[in-house]
């Protein structure tokens, strides 16, 4: 059975044909304000598209900056990026269950926010 997750208002759904490689998470300042942290590593051609492929929308960064954010363009539901890479780093809080994942890193943790009361150790990056 695959994998499904979708955005707020769910016109965006997609699904998943295997379980995500793992999930890492983001600290910096950009992944934070983008709303999106916590990334599940998903091989491409497990990813599928279900419905509202046409609400994403999707910001490109300027130089120096690379990984394109893709968003809801209904309810603003931050996604991921679906589109790039052989390996494609999708919002896990958009997965409609609990897959059971943990981090296995955490990266740019110096730039974790206070309010973030989860400092558990995790490997960092
Ligand atoms: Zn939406
Ligand atoms: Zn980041």
């Amino acid at each position: 059975m695959a994998i499904t997750g979708s955005c707020c208002c769910g016109g965006v759904r997609f699904e998943l044909f295997e379980r995500p490689l793992m999930v890492g998470v983001c600290h910096c300042s950009r992944c934070r304000k983008a709303g999106s942290s916590a990334y599940a590593y998903v091989r491409a051609e497990a990813f599928s598209w279900v419905a509202g492929r046409a609400l994403v929308t999707r910001y490109r960064p300027r130089p120096p900056f690379a990984f394109d954010r893709c968003f809801c363009r209904r309810c603003g539901a931050s996604l991921g990026d679906p589109f790039s890479g052989r390996i494609v780093a999708i919002a896990a809080a958009c997965l409609d269950d609990d897959l059971g994942l943990t981090a296995s890193f955490h990266e740019h943790r110096p730039n974790q926010p206070s309010w973030w009361e989860d400092r558990t150790p995790a490997k960092d990056k």
